[in-house]
């Protein structure tokens, strides 16, 4: 798995779990390198990621 931010494979999975309406599985993901979070879905041949939030977020 590779961060979709960095592109580092230096990647943790943080906690999975299921989407039976959907059909995926969804597994969340912190980079240790930037410390970037995502999900990453799979299902029915399918696979992707989305990312959860900025890689920083400036307050105010
Ligand atoms: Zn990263």
């Amino acid at each position: 798995m590779k961060c979709p931010y960095c592109g580092a494979e230096n990647v943790e999975a943080v906690k999975r779990w299921e989407m039976p309406k959907m059909g995926y599985r969804v597994t969340h993901y912190r980079c240790k390198h930037c410390g970037g979070l995502f999900n990453h879905y799979v299902g029915k041949g399918r696979e992707f990621v989305l990312r959860v939030r900025p890689r920083r977020i400036q307050g105010g």
